[in-house]
């Protein structure tokens, strides 16, 4: 017999699958609100210009290609630190934050899991949302946690359930792991409010819990990278000591470039030496050392006092159009008489909102009006432009009645 003989046929990626139904379906006015990519207001993937900038001045410095070291470009790993825990923050400034580049938000929470598996004292369990990102599980267990749930969406009101997710916190073992996102919850799109936060941060601290944010959306949530960096500095301030996965796929548009950053909120700089070293012993039979190119891009857009201004301006734009989008569509459903409440399309923030629609009525929507999503009804809303919105509105009235 053949070598992999043994080796079964695995599910197609639930995303991936979409994207090829959209494209074998042969309808002009097809709609794909599955992928995870920004789109602009005709459809089009957008290359932010302070990225095109940023990335101009890179080629035109004519640097060279050697390897960066195992943790990456120093200058961007020092702005991606100051980005998200912000110019004031105190662990930054006692040095007590060990800090490596990494392949994009993934490959953050890949080293992440990698070295609470190695390293934390506690039951090497992670806690995450239910529902959560869909690879928070498989990169978690190929890491070599366990992987439990804690309550967080209410099916119910389409919100968060609060107590649920309190009450979980609370039963949980003393000293759990439990990952967070820091804004803009994927799929669900619904975040806590500041004084849900500010619960949370107080029953995880009573229960001695550690945390592991993942902060993939910083500013593409509100439009404000302050704002939606609140819970992870909040925590901070608190004194937590946490971990930190970051991604730069969303924020500035370098999807494919993998840029992120993974970090360690440490107790105290002697500390941090130690830790710094073990992430690099871990990294190292990895990977080697990351890709240059996408943080050299990162670094200037970071560093770089007026392309930082510009960039900030381009965030904001594109969490414009999507809440502007939310808005529309929500108008929409409502013009044409829909006796649902769609109040939650606009309460919810960032790329998805989560419709509420069931696996059936989804199926629906692509096979009688093109509209393809994911089954459990999220929607990208970056897909939906001033063209399609009415189109749209009008197959999910159809469906949802
Ligand atoms: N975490 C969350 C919650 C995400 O939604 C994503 C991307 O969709 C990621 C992490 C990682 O993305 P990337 O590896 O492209 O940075």
């Amino acid at each position: 017999a053949s070598t992999w003989a043994n080796v079964k046929e695995g599910p197609p990626d639930a995303i991936l699958g979409i994207t090829e139904a959209f494209k074998k379906d042969s309808f002009g006015e097809k709609i794909n609100l599955g992928v995870g990519a920004y789109r602009d207001d005709k459809g089009k993937p957008y290359v932010l210009p302070s990225v095109r900038t940023a990335e101009q001045k890179v080629v035109s410095s004519t640097l060279d290609k050697e390897y960066a070291g195992i943790t990456g470009v120093p200058s961007f790993t020092k702005a991606a630190a100051l980005l998200a825990y912000g110019p004031s923050s105190k662990p930054i400034a006692e040095d007590r934050v060990a800090i490596t580049q990494s392949i994009s938000g993934t490959g953050a929470l890949r080293i992440g899991g990698a070295f609470l598996e190695r390293f934390y004292p506690g039951a090497k369990t992670i806690y995450i949302p239910t529902p959560s990102w869909a690879n928070h599980k498989a990169v978690f267990s190929d890491s070599g946690l366990e992987v439990k749930q804690y309550k967080y969406y209410n099916k119910d009101t389409i919100g968060l359930d609060f107590d649920g997710m309190i009450s979980d916190l609370k039963n949980f073992p003393d000293g759990s792991m439990v990952l967070l996102h820091a804004c803009a919850h994927n799929p669900t799109g619904i975040d806590p409010t500041e004084e849900q936060w500010q619960q949370i941060a107080t029953v995880m601290k009573e229960k001695n819990h550690y945390p592991f944010f993942d902060m993939a959306y910083q500013g593409f949530a509100s439009g404000d990278t302050d704002k939606d960096a609140y819970a992870v500095r909040y925590f901070i301030e608190q004194g937590f000591g946490l971990v930190l996965a970051q991604s730069f796929a969303k924020n500035m548009g370098l999807y494919g470039e993998r840029v992120g950053a993974f970090s360690i909120v440490c107790d105290s700089a002697e500390e941090k030496k130690r830790v710094d070293s073990q992430i690099k012993i871990l990294v190292r039979p990895l990977y080697s050392n990351p890709p240059i190119h996408g943080a050299r891009i990162a670094s200037e857009i970071l560093n770089d006092k007026s392309l930082n201004k510009q960039w900030l301006g381009e965030v904001k734009g594109m969490a414009d159009r999507i809440i502007e989008m939310r808005a529309l569509l929500k108008k929409n459903l409502e013009e044409l008489g829909s006796k649902h409440n769609w109040d939650h399309i606009t309460n919810q923030i960032g790329m998805f909102a989560y419709t509420g629609l069931k696996p059936e009525q989804m199926d629906v929507l692509a096979k009688e009006h093109s509209v393809y999503a994911t089954k459990d009804g999220r929607i990208s809303v970056a897909g939906i432009t001033s063209d399609n919105v009415k189109r749209l509105a009008e197959s999910i009235y159809k469906v949802t009645g």
